[in-house]
């Protein structure tokens, strides 16, 4: 096998709402790789939380009954036929629902639960075994894949981020308002990297990108640029 045939892991973190997730499935479209939205996953054990009573209504999760319900949460992924996919919650399908501000609202403390991070980790390994995929995350390239062969950290002003989701939000028919996005975006970056449990650092062989100014079409452009500087292929 040639450098050019080797199928490599590439981990795509970043803080919330960095369009890290269309850079990354456009990316995996692009060069034919396996997508998966990490954050996703993060999203239905939350969904799963709120449907069972075991978020209080002031967002305090219930740390015990979520690591005891763990073994039932059921999440996979449904290729559908336009090529995405929909990430399902024990054979149904959430991939609207867990977008939703209900949910964001509710997943950083859920995602700073250790014992719900070590079995998405343990996911997240499993799917990444054959490698030839694309993750995008908080801890991708610090710990589900550190020795993934290519790191991307993607930031932008949470200005920014917030004005991406809250347009992206609207264009979906959701009825929300900017400042309720933006205090959403502040709030899950501030609990997302000072959490105790792996919190979102840039991996110190990540390549970083600011995308602020970026089109999709140029971020296209680098994203393919950094995958065959380091398979050799193009
Ligand atoms: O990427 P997205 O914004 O959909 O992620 C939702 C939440 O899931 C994040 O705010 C973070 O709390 C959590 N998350 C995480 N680790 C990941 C991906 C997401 O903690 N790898």
């Amino acid at each position: 096998m040639n450098s050019s045939d080797k199928r490599i892991i590439i981990a795509l973190d970043g803080f919330s709402s960095s369009g890290k997730s269309t850079m990354a499935r456009r990316l995996a479209a692009a060069i034919s790789y396996r997508y998966i939205d990490s954050g996703a996953m993060y999203r239905a054990v939350t969904l799963y939380a709120l449907d069972n009573g075991l978020i209080a209504p002031d967002g305090t999760p219930d740390t015990d009954g979520i690591i005891k319900a763990l073994p039932q949460i059921k999440i996979d992924f449904a290729p559908q036929a336009d090529g995405t996919q929909h990430t399902t919650l024990c054979g149904k399908d959430v991939e609207q629902e867990i977008r939703r501000l209900r949910v964001s609202n509710a997943v950083s403390p859920v995602s700073a639960i250790p014992q719900v991070r070590h079995a998405l980790v343990a996911m997240q390994k499993e799917l990444g075994k054959e490698r030839g995929i694309v993750m995008d995350g908080r801890d991708i390239g610090t710990v589900v894949f550190p020795d993934a062969e290519l790191k991307i950290f993607v930031d932008a002003s949470a200005e920014t981020r917030a004005m991406r989701r809250f347009k992206e939000m609207v264009d979906k028919g959701l009825q929300v308002s900017y400042e309720d996005v933006l205090a959403n975006v502040v709030k899950r970056d501030h609990i997302d990297s000072t959490r105790e449990e792996s919190p979102l650092r840039r991996a110190d062989d990540a390549i970083s990108l600011d995308n602020s100014a970026m089109t999709i079409e140029e971020q296209d452009a680098w994203l393919l640029q950094q995958f065959e500087r380091v398979t050799g292929r193009g």
